[in-house]
């Protein structure tokens, strides 16, 4: 423990009913022509503005035991009267957001970000902070505990007391659980990996850390092949299980993530479930971006811009490369076989190729209207965007297969990774904050032709920039791997549309242009009433309507728009070719079947190279159960 630092903050939970945490900022220099304060409109990962001073119901401020004038200038900035310091700024948040992004407390836990609770002292950005992380005054925290990656000074480990950041950057980067979770921890690369999991659930933990270890150690090995180390000395993975969520946001040494509590592994559990599959493709995508992306950055995020939108056209590399790459850890650390991973693969091609959006906006586009688009989807989404996510993924396997194609197995996109780690990544924290560097604008065709030789600049331009699909197919090939299209096998896919039950009857969701319900002129809200004068109350008895009809066949339907009942056709169309198939050709070669496998660094014959007992220090403490709500959340 130090002395009293220029920014000192203390947090308490004191109303876990009405869920307000108070905060108490002290700063020892306080601007004497009028410090201004700020609350982020934004939190770093999460590319929407999200105003989260709007969550402040109270504030008030003092110097030297008098009260002190507070001036509000716009939505999140207020500015205190000039005084000769300290001055003191006492503030309460409302906190009933239980996602990876806000702040949340009832009586069972807390959790926070930063982001949401911390105000930004402005021009003191750079300043070393403490925290106090007080324990709760009432009943219902007594037996509880802290999980943070925030460094200690002096508070004990799972401990309330006081903490440290090295700035604000730093301080908003290490989100907060408290509460009566479970621990259990793994060691990788050297570095102490946590896992703590708030809410009820019955998750079997040793199989839990036995995986993730697998996950941890390969991604490690990609980008320190030589030293094995993890960049971090401790890692923390904060995990909320609900009864239906999944989400994820990535910080420098932790990640908070949301997830079905059914999703998590079981005692005497088989195999790799699709929910626990989705699980740990979500925790790997998380851990992966510990290297990609809160130490690679783009150039714009060198230095975040907290009070509004930053733009870069570079997400597709750093979310949809995360994308490619947490699936793909999946077979090299040989928690999922060959086949499995394909399946994956597959689920993403389809995906991609079920949106008309693919058409009219390019990855590139995607990342810069991230706060306007993907973060804002309504239901014209398919017909409007890409998934930087998704396509991206895709984009990052079109340049892994070309790079070992060409380069006749010597070069992959791990070489390129590597390379961005060396350069950007392995000091980014060390260099002092305003010489800090990150990835430019124009700078990856460079990056790539540097670690691998080879100049890919058209290819990145047509697949980044462009909007025709990527030639897949041809790229799968010399790792013999055959990739076919079929259409999809629900009622929605024959009228190019979606459904949902409403109220007793089907309601469309979305219509795909360009399929029979647009050219019927049905639109999304429109309530389907009858086809051919028959009642249509739910899927299945779409399903069987349609299944006696053949393509070509024209629909006379009712439908309500709002109050206003309307009659159309429709003429019955295939289902689009948009589900993707993709499997190991039976006339193989050698030599493709050995390109492969030295992709997924699986054994020729499909299975993993590392041994399935590989052992790892597992340490699981005893369950307490918690409540917690249901919630949703989609980016990660
Ligand atoms: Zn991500």
């Amino acid at each position: 423990m130090r002395g009293p630092e220029a920014i000192e903050y203390e947090i308490a939970a004191v109303d876990p009913h009405a869920h307000l945490f108070e905060v108490t900022l002290t700063i020892a220099r306080p601007d004497p022509a009028g410090q201004e304060l700020a609350l982020p409109a934004w939190i770093p990962g999460s590319y929407l503005v999200r105003e989260f001073a709007r969550n402040i119901v109270r504030i008030e401020a003092s110097s030297d035991g008098k009260p002190l004038a507070l001036t509000k200038l716009d939505k999140h900035s207020w500015r205190l009267a000039p005084c000769e310091g300290p001055a003191s700024v006492r503030y309460r948040v409302y906190a009933w957001d239980l996602s990876v992004r806000g702040a949340h407390l009832d009586a069972t836990h807390g959790f926070f970000n930063g982001t949401s609770v911390f105000l930004r002292v402005l021009g003191q950005e750079h300043e070393a902070c403490a925290v106090r992380i007080a324990a709760p005054a009432g009943e219902f925290g007594r037996d509880w505990r802290v999980a943070t990656t925030l460094p200690a000074d002096g508070a004990p480990r799972w401990g309330f007391g006081r903490y440290r950041a090295a700035d604000y950057d730093e301080l908003i980067d290490h989100p907060v659980e408290m509460g009566r979770f479970t621990t259990a921890s793994f060691e990788a690369g050297g570095a102490t990996h946590d896992i703590a999991v708030t809410g009820r659930h019955d998750a079997d933990l040793e199989r839990l850390c036995r995986d993730l270890a697998r996950i941890c150690e390969t991604q490690i090995a990609l980008f320190e092949p030589g030293s094995r180390r993890a960049p971090v000395d401790r890692y923390l993975f904060l995990v909320m299980a609900v009864g239906d969520g999944y989400g994820g946001l990535e910080h420098r040494s932790s990640t908070a993530l949301i997830c079905r509590r059914n999703d998590l592994p079981y005692a005497g559990m088989e195999g790799v479930p699709d929910g626990y599959r989705g699980f740990l493709g979500l925790a790997s995508h998380e851990y992966f971006h510990t290297w990609h992306v809160k130490r690679i950055k783009p150039a714009v995020f060198a230095d975040y811009e907290l009070g509004g939108e930053n733009y870069t056209r570079l997400l597709w590399i750093f979310e949809g490369f995360t994308s490619y790459y947490d699936d793909l850890a999946l077979p090299r650390s040989g928690v999922l076989d060959e086949a499995g991973y394909l399946k994956e693969l597959a689920k993403t091609i389809s995906s991609v190729m079920r949106g008309p959006g693919r058409f009219e906006q390019s990855v590139a586009e995607s990342s810069f209207d991230a706060w306007i688009k993907y973060y804002r989807q309504d239901e014209n989404a398919p017909n409007a965007i890409v998934s930087y996510y998704a396509k991206g993924a895709l984009v990052a396997l079109s340049l892994d297969l070309t790079i070992r194609a060409r380069s006749r197995g010597r070069h992959s996109l791990d070489d390129v990774m590597r390379l961005a780690w060396r350069r950007y990544g392995r000091d980014f924290y060390a260099r002092p904050p305003g010489s800090r560097q990150g990835l430019p604008e124009d700078g990856f065709p460079e990056l790539l032709a540097e670690a691998t030789g080879l100049r890919l600049d058209a290819e990145i331009r047509d697949w980044a920039e462009g909007t025709t699909d990527l030639p897949l197919q041809q790229l799968f090939e010399p790792f013999g791997l055959e990739l076919k299209f079929e259409g999809a096998d629900h009622a929605g896919a024959r009228l190019a549309a979606k459904l949902r039950p409403r109220d007793g009857s089907l309601e469309f969701a979305q219509i795909v242009n360009g399929g029979p319900a647009h050219a019927a002129g049905l639109a999304a809200g429109d309530t389907l009433v009858a086809i051919d004068g028959l009642r249509v109350a739910d899927e299945n008895a779409l399903k069987a309507l349609l299944e006696r009809r053949s393509n070509g066949a024209t629909l006379k339907m009712h439908a309500f728009r709002r109050d206003e009942l309307f009659e159309t056709t429709l003429t019955l169309a295939p289902a689009r070719p948009s589900e993707a198939r993709l499997a190991v050709s039976k006339r193989e070669s050698a030599a493709q079947r050995k390109l492969r496998a030295a992709w997924l660094q699986v054994s020729a014959d499909g299975a993993s190279r590392v041994p399935a007992d590989e052992a790892s220090r597992v340490a699981t403490e005893a369950r307490v159960p918690a409540e917690s709500a249901p919630t949703s959340e989609s980016p990660r």
